[in-house]
């Protein structure tokens, strides 16, 4: 989840609401692929009254810009006192330049999952022709006023991780004003048929590390997700998990699955700080890349995001 983006204040939990139910990408790793299933706006809005939740993201399984009522629900959600919006969206929609305007009037952040900045690359993952359209939808956005208040997600996986500091050097050109996260893909949902689209942390690292040093050098915020402390020697300051740490949260958000428990991590003093290995990931590599660590995490210096 994005936390802060365009001025705004860090934002510790967010409700996520399953508004889509379907999509028009076929994500080869899709973590929720939709269902189908139409979920009911005036439900979820008397929920999130009756809760007194005031900041939401909207998302899947599935895109939510692709739901015929997409601001029917931003009404609905509105009314019960939502007060930020944040979307998660693909952005192949927003090629719709009427769109587009309507959702910059009325989204506060962006949050645009674009796979790869190489339309061969992106057809691989998305297994769609759709890259036109997405770019497309990333350029009105920042026409629009929006681009800072956008945040690239880029999600990496055996696919596109040799791309990365490309990605970066590309991101910081056309898009200086947005946040970028380097999100680390999860073995679940369609990724677990696909097969081998988790890289071990060791392989893609070294690369993720070339790309947060292109961001930090071009200008950009960034951060990396999902990925522990041991395997980002002297980039920890990007973590994501680390930054909400540093900020009195737990490092991982209440509604994600746990870490998995590992020794290596039960004897490492940056545990409290860091996303541990989920046990997705240990089911396809195993625990031997953990290295228990003596750094204090107070001393490590947090990255701009
Ligand atoms: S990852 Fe997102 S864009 Fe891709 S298929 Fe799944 S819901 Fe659609
Ligand atoms: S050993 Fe465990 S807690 Fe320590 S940095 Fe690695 S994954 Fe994180």
């Amino acid at each position: 989840m994005p936390k802060t983006a365009g001025g705004k204040k860090w934002v510790s939990e967010q409700a996520c609401v399953y508004m889509a139910h379907t999509c028009n990408l076929a994500c080869v790793y899709c973590q929720h692929p939709p269902d189908g299933r139409r979920q009911d706006p005036a439900a979820w809005a008397a929920r999130l009254k009756k809760r007194g939740v005031k900041a939401v993201s909207l998302e899947g399984g599935g895109e939510p810009t692709a739901n015929p009522d997409f601001f029917a629900w931003i009404r609905a959600l509105k009314k019960s006192g939502v007060r930020q919006i944040m979307l998660s969206t693909n952005a192949v929609v927003l090629a719709d330049e009427a769109f587009c305007a309507r959702a910059c009037k009325a989204v506060d952040f962006f949050t645009v999952n674009f796979p790869s900045h190489r339309p061969e690359v992106y057809a691989r993952i998305t297994r769609s022709v759709k890259f036109p359209l997405a770019l497309q939808g990333l350029l009105n956005l920042a026409r629009l006023g929006a681009g800072d208040r956008l945040r690239l997600f880029h999600i990496v996986s055996a696919f596109n991780y040799k791309h990365l500091p490309a990605f970066a050097l590309w991101a910081a050109k056309n898009f200086p004003a947005a946040s970028v996260s380097l999100v680390f893909v999860q073995n679940k949902g369609r990724a677990l048929s696909a097969g081998g689209a988790v890289p071990r942390y060791s392989q893609a690292a070294p690369y993720i590390k070339a790309a947060l040093a292109r961001l930090k050098l071009g200008g950009c915020r960034a951060a990396v997700q999902n990925v522990p402390l041991c395997a980002l020697n002297n980039f920890e300051g990007f973590a994501f998990e680390f930054q909400r740490w540093r900020r009195g949260d737990a490092a991982l958000e209440a509604s994600l699955e746990p870490k998995a428990p590992a020794r290596q991590c039960s004897l490492c003093t940056l545990e409290p700080a860091c996303c541990g290995a989920r046990q997705d990931y240990l089911d396809a590599h195993g625990k031997r890349e953990l290295k228990a660590s003596r750094k204090d995490p107070a001393s490590i210096i947090p990255e701009r995001f």
